[in-house]
């Protein structure tokens, strides 16, 4: 197998808990990204004999494969990241940042389309380079996020006086989000 990122079902501390564990194989080489409880696989070996049984490898509801690197469809991506958490696309995009090098723009060109639209700009960034808001909660202890934003909007949409960001700044008035503005207005009374 090439250039393959595994989504699989790995978890399970207490025999019914269950999570999303990835792996990536390229050219037979195997490494686990994240894997964890009793059904994560440390290795290539564990990995074929639990999750990719069938010699055809088709995708069931167990495991989905994904080509991510520069040469595919530029799809398989996008199914990635349509068909995972935001905060597991985050986790594996970081992954494969820090271990191929990818802060290195010339070397990430040529490797990983690891690419995403801003939640609120819409401009395609680096998914490392960029940041996870807007959390939810997703019953029991998970929790998600529903946007992924870039470092200009972070910056831009992040209160001067609280820190706080704010999906969409237009009660922003001098960098200053309406909640502080009504505090100095108080304290001005
Ligand atoms: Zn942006
Ligand atoms: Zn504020």
């Amino acid at each position: 197998m090439i250039n393959t990122l595994v989504e699989y079902k790995g978890g399970g501390y207490d025999g019914c808990f269950w999570e999303w564990n990835y792996a990536f194989i390229d050219k037979g080489q195997f490494y686990d990204i994240f894997s964890s409880g009793y059904a994560g696989c440390k290795t290539k070996e564990q990995l074929y004999a639990r999750v990719l049984r069938n010699k055809e490898l088709e995708e069931n509801s167990d495991f989905f494969l994904y080509k991510i690197r520069k040469k595919s469809e530029e799809n398989e991506i996008i199914h990635f990241i349509k068909n995972s958490s935001l905060a597991n696309v985050y986790g594996v995009a970081t992954w494969f940042y820090a271990n191929f090098g990818l802060a290195d723009e010339n070397k990430r060109e040529q490797q990983f389309k690891l690419i995403i639209e801003c939640s609120i700009c819409s401009e395609k960034n680096f998914i490392a380079e960029m940041k996870l808001e807007g959390m939810y909660g997703i019953g029991g202890i998970a929790v998600d996020h529903k946007l992924i934003v870039c470092y200009d909007c972070i910056e831009k949409n992040t209160c001067e006086k609280c820190h706080s960001f704010f999906e969409d700044r237009d009660n922003f008035k001098n960098d200053v989000c309406e909640y502080c503005q009504e505090e100095t207005k108080e304290n001005n009374e």
